[in-house]
């Protein structure tokens, strides 16, 4: 709480009066706070493979020089650092091109079941080199429409499924399901009850329907003390395998921005050596909107 007080310039029986005026600085100073800590993550996270791929060029230049079998060896973990580091840029973009835009209402007319379809068909190569199975189960086309933004919906479809490819094991597979018509509470309580359960989203769509799309693989799941940070920037769960590809931390937390921004939710499941499933839902658009005229204009 900042306090100050300043001199009025006017007196009343005799004494002068001064104006107090007291700020609660709390929010300001949580959002300097978080700016701060994702810069200084952000900065860190840029610069450990830049400063692995910078001891390798000088390795490459000294005694490596003449070693075929290490230059190899050398270059192919300098290819998978600078891949890092554009995927880190990628999501960093991401992210500010969503919080700039967060005002903005989405308005495209989507089907949620197509775009499903759309990230599935571009996952299926790195589907089939992990040996994980996709399994869609969809509804009929023209079903889950939801107004929003398409590439960001596809984004979250693709976060989510990549989530859960990274994180099976070879020969497991992950249902995609889209579901239409259930509230928030009904979409909920279609999850497992011998697991935790966590909302990392309420969507603010009060009393409505939603389309709903559930992601559930069969991995090593998510022990509880994790749930609530998985949305924070560059939060990772310690000593987790997700094979070669590692991730940037960032994509849960983009999955939440997006959600908000439409209106929509997320919610957590996870039964640890069972597996995780992440529920995203989003306002249904009314089938009578959906298919009405556009609004006449008044006289
Ligand atoms: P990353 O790029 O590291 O995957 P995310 O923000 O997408 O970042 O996820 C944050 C963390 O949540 C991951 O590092 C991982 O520890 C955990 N996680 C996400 N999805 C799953 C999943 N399907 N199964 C197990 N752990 C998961």
């Amino acid at each position: 709480l900042r306090a100050h007080a300043r001199p009025l310039g006017l007196a009343l029986d005799g004494r002068r009066l001064a104006l107090l005026v007291f700020r609660d600085e709390t929010e300001v100073r949580r959002v300097e706070r978080t700016r701060a800590d994702f810069l200084a993550n952000a900065s860190h996270e840029l610069r450990t493979p830049l400063a692995s791929l910078a001891g390798f060029i000088e390795t490459l230049r000294g005694h490596a020089r003449d070693d075929a079998g290490a230059r190899e060896r050398f270059l192919a973990i300098m290819q998978a650092q600078a891949e890092r580091m554009s995927r880190l840029i990628a999501d960093l973009m991401s992210l500010s091109r969503i919080e700039l835009n967060e005002h903005i209402a989405p308005s495209d007319e989507l089907d949620l079941a197509l775009c499903v379809t759309d990230v599935l068909d571009a996952l299926a190569p790195i589907a089939r080199e992990r040996s994980v199975a996709l399994v869609p189960t969809l509804p009929a086309r023209g079903v889950a429409r939801v107004a929003g933004d398409r590439d960001q919906i596809l984004q979250v479809v693709q976060n989510l499924v990549d989530n859960a490819m990274k994180y099976s094991v070879a020969g497991g597979s992950v249902s995609v399901a889209v579901e239409v018509g259930a509230t928030a509470e009904a979409a909920a309580a279609g999850l497992r009850s011998d697991s935790a359960r966590l909302s990392l989203l309420t969507p603010d769509h009060p009393g409505g329907a939603y389309a709903v799309l559930r992601v559930s693989d069969q991995g090593a799941g998510i022990a509880r003390e994790h749930l609530p940070r998985l949305t924070e920037r560059f939060y990772r769960v310690e000593g987790q395998k997700s094979g070669e590809r590692s991730g940037t931390g960032l994509g849960l937390a983009i999955v939440k921005h997006i959600a908000n921004r439409h209106r929509g939710g997320l919610a957590v499941e996870s039964a640890p050596g069972q597996g995780t499933t992440f529920t995203a839902y989003f306002p249904l658009l009314p089938a009578a909107a959906a298919a009405a005229p556009a609004r006449v204009a008044k006289a």
